[in-house]
């Protein structure tokens, strides 16, 4: 039976490693928080004690941790994954990190000859519990054979982005792009609302029109036309724009690295801080909607 060690079981990582226990895997959890911890093994996980108790049996490594500084951390640390885990063994790091931390902690499980990917996902803890996530994963051809046992538990769709750091890229530019378009349609709405045209109205001529998007058809920021999108429960999460936040300066900080004019994702990362000065970031993102219109 494969063994997997779990590290991070928080609001993502905790129903993800229910699910790989649920389809069989013999996995070893283990987090900061000990109440996260006996969640996991109630959920039919072993108890791991520390990080090094976690890894030193596993064939795969899983971690589910909050920014880069954690996973550099808990990967090259003497404590961690890299120093303590057992030769052969496949890393998979789950975590939205920005690229450089990604890419870095690749290299250094190389050197010491571990197979390490990155495999940011797409979709929130509803994907997570149902086993529906996307993973975009970045790395070596035949590290991604070997992780997709794993990551087919955990989710519905698996792509293979190309080199180490890759999955990383496709997340933050898939969520720049997503974080544009959301302030983009809620201009087009409020706009359309001062003017006298009403929002279901705009709706049925737009979605089936050249400005129809995601954040129009399946999220749509006015109340009404969509009906399980948050803006009609006061917009509740969902997708909190704090986490846009998080993804829109990951996505800047590795535009101004690579020199590629971002002009519109500035501006976006820009208005999600607002949001956050404002202390509403715990709203959904297309919660973006009450500052335009000056709710906020
Ligand atoms: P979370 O804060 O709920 O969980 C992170 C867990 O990591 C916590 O339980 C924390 O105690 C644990 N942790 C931190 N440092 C540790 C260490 N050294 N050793 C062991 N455990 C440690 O975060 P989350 O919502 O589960 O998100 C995890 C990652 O997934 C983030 O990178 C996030 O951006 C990404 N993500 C989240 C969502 C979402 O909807 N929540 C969606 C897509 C991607």
């Amino acid at each position: 039976m494969t063994k997997i060690g779990f590290i991070g079981l928080g609001n993502m990582g905790g129903p993800m490693a229910a699910n790989l226990a649920k389809a069989g895997f013999a996995v070893t959890a283990t987090d900061l928080s000990i109440g996260a911890v006996d969640r996991a093994v109630e959920a039919g996980c072993a108890r791991g004690a520390t990080v090094a108790d976690t890894v030193k049996e596993a064939d795969i490594v899983v971690t589910m941790l909050p920014a880069g500084a954690h996973v550099r951390s808990v990967y090259t640390e003497s404590y961690g994954v890299i120093a303590n885990a057992k030769s052969g063994a496949l890393f998979i790091d789950s975590s939205t990190i920005d690229v450089d931390s990604a890419r870095a902690v690749i290299a250094a499980a190389s050197e010491k000859g571990f197979s390490m990917v990155d495999a940011p996902v797409s979709g929130g803890v509803a994907a997570a519990t149902a086993g529906t996530l996307t993973f975009m994963v970045g790395g070596e051809a035949d590290a991604f054979e070997r992780s997709k046992p794993a990551l087919e538990k955990m989710g519905k769709n698996i792509f293979h982005a190309g080199a180490a750091g890759n999955g990383q890229v496709a997340k933050i530019c898939n969520n720049m792009l997503l974080g544009i378009s959301m302030i983009a349609t809620c201009e087009a709405f409020n706009l359309a609302g001062k003017l006298g045209l009403d929002a279901q109205t705009f709706f049925d001529i737009s979605s089936t029109a050249s400005g129809q998007c995601w954040s129009m058809t399946s999220y749509c920021p006015a109340p009404g036309p969509v009906p399980n999108a948050p803006s009609n429960r006061d917009y509740q999460p969902g997708f909190a724009a704090a986490m846009m936040l998080k993804d829109m300066r990951l996505a800047q900080e590795a535009a101004h690295k690579a020199k590629a004019a971002t002009p519109l994702g500035a501006q976006s990362e820009a208005i999600y801080a607002l949001m956050e000065a404002a202390g509403k970031d715990g709203l959904d993102f297309s919660g973006v909607m009450k500052l335009i219109n000056g709710e906020l």
